[in-house]
């Protein structure tokens, strides 16, 4: 990991008292556990907004979050965290919703001399050398520019859902996001799944990537993300030579605390190819 200062909320909580947010966001995950994310949503926005944005990174998940509260609040916020290792797609897609929504998504960068000096030490592509590495680049390019957006914002909404990968199994639908100082974290269609979120898609007419009719179904950095095979779980073409990692960047949970494996770990589990050397990323 890079070694600098975590990055300071700058909000005031919602709520004085920690404890009493805590008891607060644990009531709204059991009152809107069986509700529909429109009303979810609906609430967030009456109670946060302008505080509150949505995270899209141009997955399907997020158009349909996206989509369902500009029906809500067109003034609705939006951002995304620009890598600068996105596929041309996602600007596209990004000029979509402009264009449809009147929606001025905000786009968040990396520190430009973080980028520059690891790129420079380690490779442009050092995500393929180790774990270790693909997290320090995770963590320059995504996790800061996040802890830096949330910390302008009481509350943020992400298309995360419970059938996507292991380590979202027990995704509540109200959080409170401790890695970004105690705001609330909402996942309205958490317990949705892929097939409801496409039919809802094709009901509405949004928006979505182009590179899900190329075979992807999750959507990240270009060197990151490729084309699933049928049969293949939904975010198995993200980081896709880990064999033992949660395939999380860390900005929606911390993934030290998941079981990741070490790069020791997955040195161990990596099979030998004829000359000796390691076996590397497709
Ligand atoms: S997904 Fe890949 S390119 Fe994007 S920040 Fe993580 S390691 Fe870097």
């Amino acid at each position: 990991m890079a070694d600098r200062d975590p990055v300071q909320p700058l909000h005031q909580p919602v709520l004085p008292v920690f404890e009493e947010e805590e008891a607060w966001v644990e009531h709204a995950a059991e009152r809107f556990e069986d509700a529909a994310a429109e009303d979810l949503l609906a609430w967030a926005l009456e109670r946060f907004h302008p505080r509150l944005a949505i995270s899209a990174a141009g997955g399907v998940d997020g158009m349909v979050l996206l989509d369902m509260a500009w029906r809500l609040n067109p003034e609705v916020r939006v951002f995304t965290l620009d890598t600068g290792r996105l596929p041309a797609e996602t600007y596209d897609l990004f000029e979509r919703v402009r264009e449809r929504y009147g929606i001025a998504v905000e786009f968040e960068y990396p520190e430009a001399d973080a980028v520059s000096a690891m790129a420079t030490d380690h490779g442009p592509n050092l995500m393929y050398g180790s774990v270790d590495l693909r997290l320090r680049c995770c963590e320059i390019r995504k996790v800061e520019p996040l802890k830096r957006k949330l910390a302008t914002l009481d509350a943020w909404v992400a298309g995360l859902r419970r059938e996507q990968w292991r380590s979202r199994r027990n995704i509540a639908k109200v959080e409170l996001d401790r890695d970004h100082g105690g705001i609330v974290k909402m996942n309205p269609v958490a317990d949705w799944t892929l097939d409801r979120v496409w039919d809802y898609v094709r009901e509405h007419d949004v928006p979505y990537h182009a590179l899900f009719d190329q075979g992807y179904t999750s959507i990240g950095c270009a060197p990151c993300t490729r084309a699933v095979a049928p049969g293949e779980s939904e975010r198995a073409g993200r980081w896709w030579w880990e064999q033992e990692t949660d395939k999380e960047c860390g900005i929606h949970c911390s993934v030290g605390l998941l079981g990741s494996a070490s790069d020791s770990e997955r040195t161990a589990s990596l099979r030998p190819v004829s000359d000796g050397r390691e076996a590397r990323p497709r």
